[in-house]
Parts: C-alpha cells; sequence; structure tokens
C-alpha cells in the first residue's frame, strides 16, 4: 500500500517518556498526527476515551480483530491494544504525517506491512530511572508497576531492530533528536518530491 506521507512509529518500555515525548512533538509540528489506538485495558487518571485511547471490552476487541479491522494488534502486559486501519487512513488521507505509539511487536508488524516506516525507539537512561518514573507517575499500581518493569528488559532487547534510537535521559534533548529524525525524514528525495513538486518541474527532475 503506498500512502502520501511519511509513517513514524515509536516505541520504549513502559515509562521512558514516550507519550510525554509525542505529545510535545505533536505541539510543535502541525503536519503531525498521532494515531489513536484501541485497546482492552481500563483508563488510567486522566485518560479520555477518544483522546488517549478508545478504550473497549477485550469481546470488542477481538471482533475488530477478526473482522480484519487492524493493521496490527498486540497482547502487551496482559492488554489488548492494536492500530486500526481507518485511525491511520483518515490521517493520512488528509495529507498529514502520522506517529504510531506502539509496542515493539506492533512494530515490527508496521514495518512489514510499511517497509518506509520509520522506526524508533526510546530507552531510559537506566533501569532506575525507568522505574522512578513509573513510579513518579503516579497513576499505575505497584503491582503493574513489578509486571512493567519485568517486562521492559525484553522490550528494551528490541532496540536493534529499529531504524533510530533516542534516550531520554534530558527532555528537552530527547526531544530535539526526535524533530531531528523527523525533519530529515522529509528531506528525503521521494518526499521532496513530493513537497517542492514545483522546484523539481523547473529543474527538469524526474
Ligand atoms: P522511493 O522508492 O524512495 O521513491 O519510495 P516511494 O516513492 O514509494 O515513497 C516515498 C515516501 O513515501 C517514503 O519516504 C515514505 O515515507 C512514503 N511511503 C511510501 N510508501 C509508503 C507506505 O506504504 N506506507 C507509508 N507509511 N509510507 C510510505
Ligand atoms: P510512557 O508513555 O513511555 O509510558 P510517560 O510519557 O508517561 O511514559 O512518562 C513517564 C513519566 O516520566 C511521566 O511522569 C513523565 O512526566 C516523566 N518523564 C518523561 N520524560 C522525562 C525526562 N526526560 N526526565 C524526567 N522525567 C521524565
Ligand atoms: P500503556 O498501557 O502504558 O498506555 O501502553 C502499554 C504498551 O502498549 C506500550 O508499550 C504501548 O506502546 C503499547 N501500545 C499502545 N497502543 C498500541 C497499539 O495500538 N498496538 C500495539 N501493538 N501496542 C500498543
Amino acid at each position: 500500500m503506498e500512502y502520501p506521507g511519511n509513517l513514524f512509529v515509536v516505541a520504549a518500555p513502559s515509562g521512558a517518556g514516550k507519550s510525554t515525548l509525542v505529545k510535545a512533538l505533536l505541539e510543535l509540528d502541525a503536519k503531525l498526527d498521532v494515531s489513536i489506538s484501541h485497546t482492552s485495558r481500563q483508563p488510567r487518571g486522566q485518560e479520555q476515551h477518544g483522546r488517549e485511547y478508545w478504550f473497549i471490552s477485550a469481546d470488542e476487541f477481538n471482533g475488530m480483530a477478526a473482522r480484519g479491522e487492524f493493521f496490527e494488534w498486540a497482547q502487551v502486559h496482559g492488554n489488548l491494544y492494536g492500530t486500526s486501519r481507518a485511525a491511520i487512513e483518515e490521517r493520512m488521507a488528509h495529507g498529514d504525517d502520522v506517529v504510531l505509539e506502539i509496542d515493539f511487536q506492533g512494530a515490527l508488524q508496521i514495518k512489514k506491512l510499511f517497509p518506509y516506516a520509520v522506526l524508533i525507539f526510546i530507552l531510559p537512561p537506566s533501569w532506575e530511572e525507568l522505574m522512578l518514573r513509573l513510579n513518579r507517575r503516579g497513576d499505575t499500581a505497584p503491582d503493574v508497576i513489578a509486571e512493567r518493569m519485568s517486562n521492559a528488559r525484553e522490550e528494551v532487547a528490541q532496540a536493534r531492530h529499529f531504524d533510530f534510537v533516542v534516550v531520554n535521559a534530558v527532555f528537552e534533548t530527547a526531544l530535539f533528536d526526535l524533530k531531528s529524525i523527523v525533519h530529515a525524514q522529509r528531506l528525503k528525495y521521494a518526499a521532496q518530491r513530493r513537497n517542492r513538486s514545483a522546484v523539481f518541474r523547473a529543474l527538469d527532475l524526474p
């Protein structure tokens, strides 16, 4: 399948700062849109249906999966998460670049479907800091934190399959790194041919 825009996939162990970074990136970049996933997990803290996620039951989720309504889905920390076809297609149709905030299993499925997708892995600076951030966020129960910390080792080991790695130690630095990746992708020949078509025509470039 061919789309007009870029597709960025951001993965990280829970607590690394993925959502905070992507939110800040979207505020700076009007041409970027995030895909809202479906999940069977319960809303956490201030989360709202249709903003962070579409919160649905496991039965509804399995129905959507059986009908082929997801580009990818995976079980993560005991809950189901998926990227619906509608979530991506709707946003791509506007000509925007799209960011998926998904786990590594989903990221690798997306890379198979869309070889041009740009995979970015966010690393925490240390295990101690990851633990601190999960605790400081204050909306995750201790047993859930323990499960997420133990899954984090397996997740981090997948970073080598990604195109880019960003270490989120100093937030502003990590945000700058993310912006740089998005910017560089938009300067690729094929993207420039699309976005600067008048220049390409004037210069008789194919
Ligand atoms: P070329 O072989 O580099 O000329 O690639 P294309 O012209 O097919 O793609 C140009 C740009 O469109 C790439 O940099 C991608 O960002 C984007 N693109 C192309 N195909 C797809 C696709 O199937 N999915 C997504 N997400 N992006 C695509
Ligand atoms: P994720 O989406 O990866 O689970 P969050 O974006 O919810 O992670 O971040 C986890 C916690 O860490 C949040 O409380 C967030 O404010 C904090 N955080 C994010 N980045 C940094 C950073 N560079 N330094 C300190 N705290 C951070
Ligand atoms: P959380 O419950 O902390 O929001 O997310 C838990 C994990 O599920 C994170 O690794 C997050 O990236 C992942 N996740 C969120 N949405 C999706 C999705 O649509 N598909 C997949 N595969 N993973 C997702």
